[in-house]
C-alpha cells in the first residue's frame, strides 16, 4: 500500500504535469472509483496538495478532486506523443488504458491522466473544500511538519496502554505512516514495536516521530518505494526498499550492531526488528 512518502512523490508529479491544465473530458470505466455531484469538464488544476494520503487537486472554481490510491490506485500522466504508441522508455506501466484503468481525464494540453487500480478500493471524488476538511480532520499531524511533536505528543499519550506501533498505525495519532516506514522509524530510534506506549518517555517518542520524518524524507528523495504496484506519476518505480534498513531485512545483519534482523508480527502486522538494538521495556 502507497504510504505518505509514495503519496507526496505522485504529488510532486501531478503538480509538474497537470497544474495549470483544464480538463476536457472524463471517461469513468469504473463507476465505484468516481464520485461526483458535478461535472468536473472544465475545471482547471490549480494546486496539488496532500493531507495524510490523501491528494487533493484543488480545482479553479473552489471545489477539489480528492484522491485515495488505496492498495493498489496508481495516477500516472501521459503525454501525446505516449499513447497509442510506445511508452516512456523508464516507465513500468504499459499501454494506457490497460485492465486495471478505471477512469481517464483528458487535460487541455493533450495529456492525458489515468487513474488504474487492479483491486478498485481507490476512489477519486469531486468535493467542496468543507468536505476536504471534514475527510481530514481527524488526522493527525503530518510527521514531517516543524511543529509536529506537540501535538503528536498529546495524541499518543492518550494511547498509553496501545503498543507503539499500532499508535503509530493509526492515522487519528500521526498522519501517513504505514507498515514500512513505522519499522524503519522504531530501529531508528532503538524502540521495541511491542514497547506501550506508557512505558516510554517523551524523549523515545520524539525520537520515534524524528525518525519517521527523516524516513520519509529520504524516501521521498528516493522517489518512494519499490514496493509492488506503486508508481510515481510518470509510472517508475522508487528505490527506497534498496536503502531500508530493517524492512524486509530479515535473516540480514542489523547495520548498527551486527544482530541478525527477525520478522515477528506486532499489532497484526509483519514487524521487522533488531533483536538487540530494539529492547522491549519493563512494565
Ligand atoms: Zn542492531
Amino acid at each position: 500500500m502507497p504510504e505518505l512518502p509514495e503519496v507526496e512523490t505522485v504529488r510532486r508529479g501531478l503538480q509538474q504535469l497537470a497544474v495549470g491544465r483544464t480538463v476536457l473530458g472524463v471517461d469513468v470505466l469504473n463507476e465505484g472509483s468516481f464520485q461526483t455531484e458535478s461535472a468536473l469538464d472544465g475545471a482547471r488544476f490549480v494546486a496539488a496538495r496532500r493531507r495524510a494520503k490523501m491528494l487533493l487537486l484543488d480545482l479553479d472554481d473552489g471545489r477539489c478532486l480528492a484522491v485515495h490510491l488505496k492498495m493498489t490506485g496508481q495516477l500516472v500522466v501521459r503525454g501525446a506523443d505516449d499513447w497509442g504508441g510506445g511508452h516512456p522508455s523508464d516507465s513500468l506501466i504499459g499501454e494506457l488504458p490497460d485492465r486495471s484503468t478505471r477512469v481517464v481525464l483528458d487535460l487541455d494540453d493533450g495529456t492525458r491522466l489515468f487513474f488504474n487500480d487492479q483491486r478498485k478500493f481507490g476512489w477519486m471524488r469531486v468535493v467542496t473544500q468543507e468536505t476536504v476538511d471534514e475527510m481530514t480532520g481527524g488526522l493527525g499531524p503530518e510527521p514531517m511538519d516543524d511543529d509536529a511533536w506537540p501535538r503528536f505528543r498529546e495524541l499518543v499519550r492518550r494511547h498509553d496502554r496501545t503498543v507503539v506501533k499500532a499508535a503509530l498505525l493509526d492515522q487519528g495519532v500521526v498522519a501517513g505512516i504505514g507498515n514500512i516506514y513505522a519499522d524503519e522509524a522504531l530501529w531508528g530510534a532503538r524502540v521495541h514495536p511491542a514497547a506501550r506506549v506508557g512505558a516510554l518517555s517523551d524523549k523515545a517518542l520524539r525520537r520515534v516521530l524524528e525518525e519517521a520524518a527523516e524516513v520519509m524524507t529520504t524516501s521521498i528523495d528516493l522517489g518512494g518505494s519499490t514496493d509492488r504496484n506503486y508508481v510515481d506519476a510518470e509510472g517508475r518505480r522508487g528505490a527506497y526498499l534498496d536503502f531500508a534498513r530493517v524492512f524486509r531485512r530479515e535473516g540480514q545483519p542489523c547495520q548498527r550492531c551486527g544482530a541478525t534482523i527477525v520478522k515477528t508480527r506486532v499489532a497484526g502486522r509483519g514487524t521487522h526488528i533488531c533483536p538487540k538494538c530494539q529492547r522491549l521495556p519493563r512494565g
